[in-house]
């Protein structure tokens, strides 16, 4: 399975990364749930904190096969990911440019704990690659970025980002949760360090936590580095369990993405719905910067009501779609920003941040979608008989 890019998409879901299991000739990968293992070879030392064990070195293989790169690392969750590869390249003194609109549990590790390590950071206007030139400084190491973005779906240009990094030798990271490997590549653009919650898309059933990152091998090397010492390696039977997710990743994500589209379209035309935010309609401000860059425009978008019709009364009566503040699974969930993930902010705040009280962000299942928007239509009408 050395030539995995070569390899057809849904091959490299299934076989890719796989423990043969030479004894008994199973069909699916043994686990490995062994915490210690004989060393009768002293270069290697298997253990579970060293993202070494059968299990863990298998499935890396198939986080960089999706993401082609030359290696990957998985960790126990989305947060573990993005801090240990933050952690491994900035030290004291240095400084990283942040993308402005970022996973809320992102800025809050920004926020809380850089200061305490000496770590410097900017956060940029906007998404617009103009607003990030000026922020670099000499001692910049690092440009951080997300898209598409939560809630409201900007995209960021992946390749003017890494053209800019490149150029003054920094490292660039990208959030890919949103996309999934299914829709977007970053690394086929240049970006270094490719991140995933795989609680979202790659576990994609709401019942695993777990964060990837694909890079290459002397990156993965150092990020390795550091993740011995964070310690947020995860446990072999959710690894285990994400190998068979990621097993169903592509016809997952590609389906959710047919029923998105489907979705987004259907809102803009309804009359009750002032405006939707998906990179895959053409009334998307940066929808042919989405189309050089994403090979599908995935499953997240956010709507508006229209006013007078009140958002948690609205989810509260949607009887398929669920209102849950995570994203990505089979199911279809909505989550209402101003009223949960941005309550905290003043009314001003979220409206110059573009979210406003009617706003819905929704993660499209795989559903049949006329089955979908038969619940939104008889939400909508409940929620004005009300
Ligand atoms: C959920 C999420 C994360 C954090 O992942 P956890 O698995 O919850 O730690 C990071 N980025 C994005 C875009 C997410 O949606």
């Amino acid at each position: 399975m050395k030539e995995s890019k070569k390899l057809g998409i849904n091959t490299t879901c299934v076989h890719v990364g796989e423990v043969k299991d030479e004894q008994f000739k199973g069909a699916v990968s043994p686990m490995y749930m062994a915490t210690s293992y004989a060393f009768d070879n002293v270069d290697v030392k298997r253990y579970p904190r060293y993202f070494n064990t059968p299990n863990q070195e298998a499935l890396c293989r198939k986080i960089a096969a999706l993401e082609h790169t030359e290696d990957g690392l998985i960790f126990s969750s989305g947060m573990a990911a993005i801090s240990t590869a933050m952690l491994a390249f900035l030290k004291k003194g240095d400084h990283v440019v942040i993308q402005q609109v970022i996973y809320g549990g992102t800025y809050n590790f920004v926020a809380t704990e850089f200061e305490k390590y000496g770590i410097e950071y900017s956060y940029t206007e906007s998404d617009k690659i103009e607003d990030f030139l000026p922020l670099l400084k000499e001692n910049t190491k690092v440009l951080y970025i997300e898209t598409p973005s939560n809630p409201l779906l900007g995209i960021t240009d992946i390749k003017a980002i890494s053209a800019l990094a490149k150029e003054k030798g920094i490292i660039t990271m990208i959030d890919n949760t949103f996309a999934s490997p299914i829709n977007q590549n970053p690394a086929d653009f240049g970006i270094d360090v490719v991140i995933h919650s795989a609680t979202k898309y790659m576990g994609g059933h709401s019942d695993i936590s777990a964060g990837a990152i694909a890079a290459s091998k002397e990156h993965i090397e150092l990020i390795w580095k550091t993740g011995i010492n964070l310690g947020g390696n995860l446990s072999d039977f959710t690894v285990w369990m994400l190998e068979r997710s990621l097993k169903t990743l592509n016809l997952r994500v590609k389906e959710q993405t047919r029923n998105a589209q489907i979705m987004a379209e259907y809102l803009e035309n309804n009359p009750n719905i002032d405006r939707v935010y998906y990179p895959g309609l053409k009334s998307h401000p940066q929808h042919e910067l989405a189309k050089s860059q994403m090979k599908g425009f995935g499953a997240m978008m956010s709507f508006e009501l229209r006013e007078g019709i009140d958002a948690m009364k609205f989810q509260n009566a949607l009887e398929l779609i669920k209102p849950s503040m995570s994203l990505a699974g089979l199911e279809s969930t909505t989550v209402s920003p101003a009223q949960t993930t941005h309550a905290l902010l003043s009314e001003e705040e979220r409206l110059s941040r573009g979210i406003r009280d009617g706003l819905i962000r929704f993660s499209v299942g795989i559903e049949e979608a006329e089955d979908l928007i038969a619940d939104i239509e008889q939400a909508i009408r409940a929620t004005i008989r009300s």
